[in-house]
């Protein structure tokens, strides 16, 4: 019997101690328990990570407590941590606390228990009874069983009442778990797997291969696919399809998708396939929208083995499904799936990783593939599969791009919509279809400038101008949060200037703009200014839906994976704003979104047509765009990606140091600098950039550095790092923080 353990503890000291286990929880703990140990002189939360044989220390503390009972981490879990602690150079506790949803980790996380009242049979007659007991009796017989809450004020009545129905041995009354469902509310019906076109066919086959190899195969990768299916090519019936046949193997499924996406639309088409018919199983559904309750009854359902589907957001990768058959990573491209706080791990390459770990198939589909998932599907390290065409026979829409130059000069001062745009808009309201508007800014202005005097109003906290919000008045920092109101004229003690001008755009200005040239339109704005509450999103949709929006207007929220079949027209107001980011993905983010903005036309039996309104119409991103031609864009991309060794040609790992005192952070960087030519001399291949300060330099009030480190190989550096940041020394007020393939390098 092991009676001493490793434990990882959930404060951050990149180290792990030795407990004794007590006798009484001998038998309770295993690799993976939550337990509460000593500490010091307090208490603190912990994972056990192994069983150990002897301890080098000789007086050992005792384990305090069981947390949550069952071993919550399962070993294919703990061993993906580990390797993410490994790779994106983090300590294990950091990496082990995000495998774990907050509501799980918590020390008085529960199912929650309510009184339920239940009715007992009756031997021959009724008791005797009063006429109010009797009404009381008839409702909880009609009901059999109901909590005691809600007989409560069923029947307007006390739980003494109740209580002198259970003293007759009428009924009983005792607690009982009772699930928060977050989709209670639904109506669902069952669908049935539809008849496969022969693209579909095809990819299905090869992935079911895969899933039969897996057996006879142990040890061997069995494979990872990349889906690269146009928008609306059906890669969603290859999914559920890949899904059935997992179940029917015994086996469970993840299904990763953008937070973003994970609307009730996607959420039901999982649910409506397996929550009827001989695969009947739960699905499962992470994601940040939900109360902690029922995050902690989602993940339990899983971990109990009731759920064997798993459809959630990025850290749902970490999902307790055994044994587990399948992960599908959807819309694999997306940025999303990159957490911008350690452990910066990037859940479609854990995904596959996992895949690796557990035998398990990994499917990473995309209707515009990540230069680097594309590129590893060409090296052979994921077998391609293609879906060309539109499932159901509809054409890809027709793409017009306007130059926005010529329309300055035309119209003396920029335009917001060219005269294409209105005219293809006042066509659709004529016709009742619906047009989605599409501008990646929110609020009024991008920034409050003086003409006089040059003057831009900043945030004190960032380097970045302020935006500003005519909705409430007041001038926002898009980064910090920063608020302040706008100024009647320019603050600049020697100017004064009481005309002062905004300049930028964003959707609240475009809105009232649309109001006075369509002032009988039905028109909605949807970004997060416009969404407050919960239910919004929802709403907003809901209304798009049956017809009571005829234009629908937002940021990149409106972009993604939504169907409505009477949109026949999509206008991109300025394509360009993506384009000029400090970023070497700048071109491929920007065909990304155009593609997948584009994907929202045209859905029903209309085609569709899309306006893009650009002032560099002829940028590569842009035309490639317009073509749907992402192999075209890829080799041209990849092109420029190779001159300059940046990714997928390379892995980077993007150092930045931060602090308040902007010298104290350079001389910080120069130090980091010179620390890693000695460390890093022998490394091949390596090329070191900066110090330099970030392209923002300052956030939240503290001033950036950044170095940024470019390999053929990743874990040996990420070996060199971890020993760096050990044995590294900084000022006090100085950090270094270290994302590997970073995915913002603002
Ligand atoms: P994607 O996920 O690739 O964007 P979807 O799975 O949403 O595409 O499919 C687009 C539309 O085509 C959906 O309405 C879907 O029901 C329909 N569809 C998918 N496969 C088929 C098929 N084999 N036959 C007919 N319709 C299909
Ligand atoms: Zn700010």
């Amino acid at each position: 019997m092991n009676s001493i353990v490793r434990v990882t503890l959930e404060i951050a000291l990149r180290k792990e101690f030795d407990y004794l286990v007590p006798p009484e929880l001998a038998r309770q703990v295993e690799i993976g328990t939550r337990v509460r140990v000593p500490f010091g002189s307090r208490q603190v939360l912990g994972t056990v990570t192994a069983l150990v044989e002897s301890s080098p220390h000789a007086t050992l503390r005792s384990i305090v407590k069981i947390i949550g009972g069952t071993a919550l981490i399962t070993p294919n879990v703990l061993a993906l941590a580990r390797w993410m602690a490994g790779y994106y150079c983090c300590p294990v506790e950091v990496a082990l606390k995000s495998v774990l949803p907050e509501a799980v980790r918590k020390e008085d996380a529960g199912w929650r228990e309510r009184l339920f009242v239940h009715a007992l049979p009756v031997q021959g007659d009724l008791p005797k009874l009063t006429k109010r007991q009797l009404e009381i009796w008839t409702i909880i017989d009609e009901w059999r069983e109901l909590p005691l809450q809600e007989l409560l004020s069923l029947a307007e009545t006390t739980a003494e009442t109740v209580r002198r129905l259970e003293d007759k041995g009428m009924v009983h009354v005792g607690p009982r778990i009772s699930e928060r469902d977050p989709y209670a509310r639904e109506l669902i019906l069952p669908t049935q797997a539809l008849p496969l076109n022969e693209d579909q066919a095809a990819a299905l086959g090869r992935i079911v291969a895969a899933l039969d190899l897996v057996p006879s195969t142990a040890g061997h990768q069995p494979g990872a696919f990349l889906l690269h299916g146009v928008t609306g090519s059906g890669k969603t019936e290859v999914y559920l399809q890949a899904i059935a046949h997992t179940l029917q193997q015994g086996k469970g499924a993840i299904v990763l998708v953008p937070e973003i996406s994970l609307t009730p639309q996607t959420v039901e088409r999982f649910k409506a396939r397996f929550c009827a018919g001989p695969l009947h199983t739960l699905v499962a559904v992470l994601h940040s929208h939900l109360s902690a309750g029922e995050r902690h009854d989602e993940w339990h359902k899983i971990r109990q083995g009731r759920a064997r589907i798993v459809v959630g957001a990025r850290s749902a990768v970490f999902a307790p499904v055994e044994p587990l058959g399948l992960i599908i990573v959807d819309e694999e491209h997306e940025h999303s799936y990159k957490q911008e706080e350690a452990p910066r791990y990037h859940a479609r390459d854990l995904a596959v990783i996992r895949g690796r770990f557990e035998g398990a198939v990994v499917v990473l589909g995309s209707a515009t593939p990540a230069l680097e998932s594309y590129h590893n599907a060409l090296q052979g390290k994921y077998a391609l599969l293609g879906l060309p065409l539109r499932a159901d026979d509809k054409t890809m829409p027709l793409v017009r791009v306007i130059d926005m130059r010529q329309e300055a000069r035309k119209d003396k001062g920029t335009p917001i919509f060219s005269q294409k745009l209105k005219d293809e808009i006042m066509n659709r309201l004529e016709r009742r279809e619906q047009v989605m508007l599409f501008l990646n800014r929110r609020g009024y202005a991008s920034s409050l400038q003086c003409p006089v005097c040059g003057f831009v109003a900043q945030c004190p906290n960032c380097s970045v101008a302020l935006t500003y919000h005519r909705g409430d008045e007041r001038l926002l920092c898009h980064i910090c949060g920063f608020a302040s109101r706008v100024p009647q004229q320019c603050p600049e003690a020697k100017c004064r200037n009481p005309a002062i001008r905004y300049a930028g755009l964003g959707t609240e200005r475009v809105e009232e703009t649309l109001v006075k040239l369509f002032p009988d339109a039905r028109i909605r704005r949807m970004d997060s200014d416009t969404l407050k509450r919960k239910e919004d999103y929802r709403r907003i949709l809901g209304d798009f839906r049956t017809g009571r929006i005829d234009i629908l207007l937002g940021t990149q929220m409106i972009a993604k994976g939504l169907h409505f079949p009477n949109v026949t027209l999509v206008g991109i107001i300025h394509a360009d704003l993506s384009l000029h980011q400090p970023d070497f993905r700048a071109g491929e983010r920007t065909f990304q979104l155009l593609t997948q903005v584009a994907g929202r036309a045209g859905r029903g039996d209309v085609e569709g047509e899309v306006v893009v309104q650009s002032f560099s119409p002829f940028h590569p991103a842009i035309q490639y765009a317009r073509r749907h031609d992402y192999l075209g864009f890829y080799e041209q991309e990849v092109e420029f990606r190779e001159q300059l060794k940046y990714p997928p040609l390379s892995r980077v790992a993007l150092l930045t140091l931060k602090g308040r005192n902007e010298d104290k952070v350079r001389f910080s960087a120069e130090h980091v600098r010179k620390e890693l030519e000695g460390r890093l001399a022998s490394m091949k291949n390596l090329v070191v950039a900066g110090p330099a300060p970030a392209p923002l330099l300052r956030a939240e009030t503290f001033y950036r550095y950044q170095i940024m480190l470019r390999v053929r190989q990743m874990p040996p550096l990420s070996r060199e790092l971890a020993r760096l940041i050990k044995e590294l020394t900084l000022p006090d007020d100085v950090t270094l923080m270290i994302d590997v393939d970073p995915m913002n390098l603002s």
